[in-house]
C-alpha cells in the first residue's frame, strides 16, 4: 500500500472531455495521474462482464475504465456520486474490484462537491495540500470546465454547417490540447475568448430551412459520446444545429443550495406535465423539452440508460407532451447490447422527418399549417 502522494497513480472514469479539468484538480494531490485508456468496445465488454446485468450502463462504461486504468498500473481510484444509483456506485465498484483481486485505495466524492467536506480525505493523499492549494485547484478545473463548455457548445451549434471540412475539429482538437496546461484562470478564460472568435470567424453554409434540435435526458449518455454512440456529431453531420443543456458547468452553477430554487423553477417550465421532481435529471428533460418546443425547435432526442428510473419517469411526461402538440421527440435507450446501426438508422430517419416537416410548414406547437 502506498505511504506517499508519490507512490499514488490516481485514475478516474471518462465522462467526454471532462479528463482535462479532472487531470487539473486531481493534481492538488502531488500524486501521477492515469487518465484511463480511451474508451472502447472492450471497455464495456469488461464493465458488463463484471457488473449487476441489471444496473444502468454508465456503471458498467466506469468499471470498464478502473478495470483498463487499474491493468495499466493505478492504485487510487476516484468516483463521485449523486442522489439516485449513482450515489452506490463507488461502494459496489471498490466491492467488484476487491472482489477480482485489485489492490487500490479509494476517494469517494459523493454528493455535492464541497471541498471542506472532502479536504480530510484528499489529505490522507497528500498530508501537505494546503486549503488555499485545494482552492486554487478547485477554481481553475472549474473555470477550464466552463471553457471547454462553452466551446463544445459553440462545435454543437454551429460545425454542422462548416464549409471547409474539418475545419472546426482542427481548432477543437488545438483547444483541447491548450487547455490542460493553462496555468491560470485569467489564462483558461482568455483561451476560452480566442477559441470561440476563430471558431465564429469560420465559414460556414447556413441552409434557410437548417433544423434545430435539442438533446436531453441522463447525465452520462448525454456527456460520454463514446456511450451514445457520438449523436450530437451524426446531428451535426445532417446538418442540424444541435442545442444541449446538461454540462457539468451547468450542474456546477446550480449545486448546493441554489439547486432548489432551479428545482421549482424547472417544475414551473414542464407546465401540466409534471407537479414533482422525478429524481436525476428527469425534471430538467421535461421542462427543457417543453421550452425548446415553445421556443419553435423542431425536434427533440431524449437518451437514457436502460433501466434509468428518472429518465422512465420523465418518459410518460415526454410522451404525454409529444402527443399533445404533435412534437417530435426521439427516445433512445442504451444498454450493453445496443446496436450503433439501430441508432444511426432512427436518426437518420428522424432527421429526414423533421426535413419534411419544416419543408411542408408544419408548427410543431400546433401541428397546423404556419403561414411562409
Ligand atoms: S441517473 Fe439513471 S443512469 Fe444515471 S446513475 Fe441514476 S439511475 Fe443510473
Amino acid at each position: 500500500m502506498a505511504t506517499s502522494s508519490a507512490d499514488y497513480r490516481l485514475s478516474f472514469p471518462h465522462m467526454g472531455n471532462y479528463h482535462i479539468p479532472m487531470c487539473t484538480l486531481s493534481s492538488m494531490l502531488d500524486c501521477e495521474i492515469m487518465v484511463a485508456p480511451k474508451m472502447t468496445r472492450r471497455t464495456l465488454e469488461l464493465g458488463v462482464r463484471h457488473s449487476p446485468e441489471f444496473v444502468c450502463i454508465p456503471f458498467k462504461y466506469n468499471l470498464g475504465n478502473f478495470i483498463e486504468t487499474l491493468d495499466a498500473g493505478a492504485n487510487l481510484l476516484v468516483q463521485a456520486g449523486g442522489g439516485c444509483r449513482f450515489g452506490f456506485y463507488a461502494e459496489v465498484q471498490e466491492e467488484i474490484l476487491r472482489s477480482l483481486g485489485y489492490e487500490f485505495d479509494m476517494i469517494r466524492l459523493v454528493g455535492d462537491f464541497d471541498l471542506r467536506k472532502y479536504y480530510q480525505d484528499l489529505r490522507r493523499i497528500n498530508p501537505k495540500l494546503s486549503f488555499r492549494g485545494a482552492l486554487h485547484h478547485y477554481r481553475l478545473a472549474a473555470r477550464q470546465t466552463r471553457a471547454l463548455d462553452a466551446v463544445e457548445d459553440f462545435m454543437r451549434k454551429r460545425s454542422g454547417f462548416e464549409a471547409e471540412p474539418g475545419s472546426f475539429d482542427a481548432v477543437h482538437e488545438r483547444f483541447l490540447r491548450e487547455l490542460g496546461p493553462t496555468p491560470s484562470i485569467a489564462e483558461a478564460a482568455a483561451l476560452e475568448e480566442r477559441t470561440l472568435a476563430e471558431l465564429a470567424a469560420l465559414p460556414v453554409e447556413m441552409p434557410v430551412d437548417a433544423l434545430r434540435v435539442g438533446v436531453v435526458g441522463e447525465l452520462y449518455v448525454l456527456m460520454e459520446p463514446f456511450s451514445n454512440f457520438f449523436v450530437e456529431r451524426e446531428l451535426a453531420k445532417r446538418g442540424v444545429e444541435v442545442h444541449r443543456f446538461v454540462t457539468v458547468s451547468d450542474m456546477l452553477s446550480h449545486a448546493g443550495p441554489k439547486g432548489s430554487a432551479h428545482l421549482r423553477e424547472l417544475i414551473e417550465d414542464a407546465g401540466p406535465y409534471l407537479k414533482y421532481h422525478v429524481g436525476a435529471h428527469g425534471t430538467e428533460s421535461v421542462a427543457m423539452t417543453r421550452r425548446l418546443m415553445q421556443a419553435g425547435f423542431d425536434g427533440v432526442l431524449h437518451l437514457k440508460p436502460f433501466g434509468c428510473m428518472p429518465e422512465v419517469n420523465a418518459m410518460a411526461a415526454l410522451q404525454r407532451l409529444s402527443r399533445d402538440n404533435t412534437f417530435p421527440v426521439l427516445f433512445f435507450s442504451y444498454d450493453g447490447q445496443t446496436s450503433e446501426t439501430g441508432v444511426r438508422t432512427r436518426l437518420e430517419a428522424f432527421c429526414d422527418m423533421l426535413r419534411m416537416r419544416k419543408r411542408a410548414g408544419v408548427s410543431a406547437a400546433t401541428n397546423m399549417e404556419v403561414p411562409a
